[in-house]
């Protein structure tokens, strides 16, 4: 099978593999940081503090600024939970928008039992929310934004300069999702006015199961942690840490901060290539600008044929669909949706996604073998519904 479906997760680079090994048993480096009376404690602090230095060195943060936690998900969670919880009784009113990631739409919906209000924005057509979309629906009471900067369905890349300056002159904290884009857009974090940060190894051939919030110290933001104990990571997320999963995101980070840019350029050919060799197809259609997107995801959708039923007779295409059969209803992606797709092009849509095992013999494989050949029809007849 060919695998394009890089934005769900990614193997470990072998490198990444290969410096994990060292961290699980007693001949290797097991121990736990935070035992501050030993040389195995010593040698574990030291690995996580080579790895925060390298984690913080890609999106140029100061290693003091990065806290770990088990992946995006709860960093989403701990940003906007976290500051909304600390913050409330002063300002209690969040802006976000309707394409998110799930763990940050979950986690304002359940933000507003407690009585936080907040706005959804929609997108334009092209996917990209307008800053005066934004500046329009801040109130003197907006304590957050909250905008991803590489959207996971379509790779429609923020304004995330833009919106950090806006909050920076209205006093607003800013928090950006930047799982898809971390290790394919620079991010300088030191450039940017960006307060909270999510992101996740197993998206850049580290290991899953952890993540970072990058937490800004000048001005300090303060957050509530959501994670009570020993009081690890000051105080924002206890727990011990996962030394292996640290030191291969580490490793990760460092092989990107090397490789990136020349692995995007070969991305964005290889993604080019496979547009242009299926673009003719009838029916066929983009859902997302190819000058509005990350180097790496190409979204299109085939009208009259369901996602769900192209991946099922595409078995031995990796890719993800933009819809979900449940045993009860077809949903259509929601991102799609909110951007104004029509609901029959939202249930066709297919996400590929390519990464750095994708070879060009791949992409001719998946156009001429997969792609081309399925889409005639005997195919329509055949898996047209699901
Ligand atoms: N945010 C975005 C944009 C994502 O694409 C993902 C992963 O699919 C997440 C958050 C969640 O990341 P994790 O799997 O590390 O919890």
């Amino acid at each position: 099978p060919i695998y394009l479906d890089y934005a769900a997760t990614t193997p470990l680079d072998p490198k990444v593999a290969k410096k994990m090994k060292n961290y699980f048993t007693i001949d290797g480096n097991f121990g736990n940081a935070a035992s501050r009376s030993h040389q195995f404690g010593w040698n574990a602090e030291e690995a996580v503090d080579i790895a925060r230095n390298e984690i913080a060195t890609l999106i140029g943060a100061d290693s003091r600024e990065i806290i770990f936690t088990s992946g995006a998900t709860e960093s989403n969670n701990l940003a906007i939970k976290g500051i909304y919880e600390f913050y409330k009784k002063k300002n209690n009113h969040i802006i976000t928008s309707k394409i998110e990631h799930k763990s940050v739409l979950d986690t304002c919906r359940y933000l507003e039992n407690d009585g936080c209000q907040i706005t959804y924005l929609s997108p334009q057509s092209n996917g990209i929310i307008d800053i005066e979309e934004i500046k329009k629906n801040i109130l003197p009471t907006t304590l957050l934004i909250s905008i991803m900067h590489v959207n996971n369905e379509t790779g429609v890349i923020q304004d995330i300069k833009s919106i950090g300056k806006l909050c920076k002159k209205k006093g607003i904290f800013f928090h950006v999702d930047a799982t898809q884009s971390v290790g394919k857009i620079h991010i300088n974090l030191k450039k940017l006015m960006i307060d909270l940060l999510s992101c996740s190894a197993h998206k850049i051939y580290g290991p899953k199961g952890i993540g970072i919030l990058y937490v800004r110290r000048q001005p300090r933001v303060r957050l509530t942690a959501q994670i009570h104990g020993g009081g690890h990571e000051r105080g924002m997320r206890s727990g011990t840490l996962a030394v292996h999963q640290i030191v291969g995101f580490g490793k990760a980070c460092k092989i990107l901060t090397k490789k990136m840019k020349k692995e995007n350029i070969q991305y964005i050919q290889l993604r080019n290539m496979l547009w242009n060799g299926i673009k003719n197809i009838p029916e066929i259609y983009l859902n997302s600008p190819l000058k509005y997107i990350t180097s790496n995801i190409l979204n299109v959708s085939f009208n009259f044929i369901e996602g769900e039923s192209l991946i099922m007779a595409l078995k031995n295409l990796a890719i993800s669909s933009g819809s979900a059969c449940t045993s009860a209803s077809l949903e259509a992606s929601y991102v799609l949706r909110a951007m104004g797709v029509k609901d029959e092009l939202a249930h066709s849509s297919i996400r590929f996604s390519l990464g750095r095992f994708t070879s060009i013999n791949d992409i001719q494989r998946t156009i001429k073998k997969y792609i081309k050949q399925l889409i005639n029809y005997e195919f329509f007849l055949h898996y047209g519904k699901c």
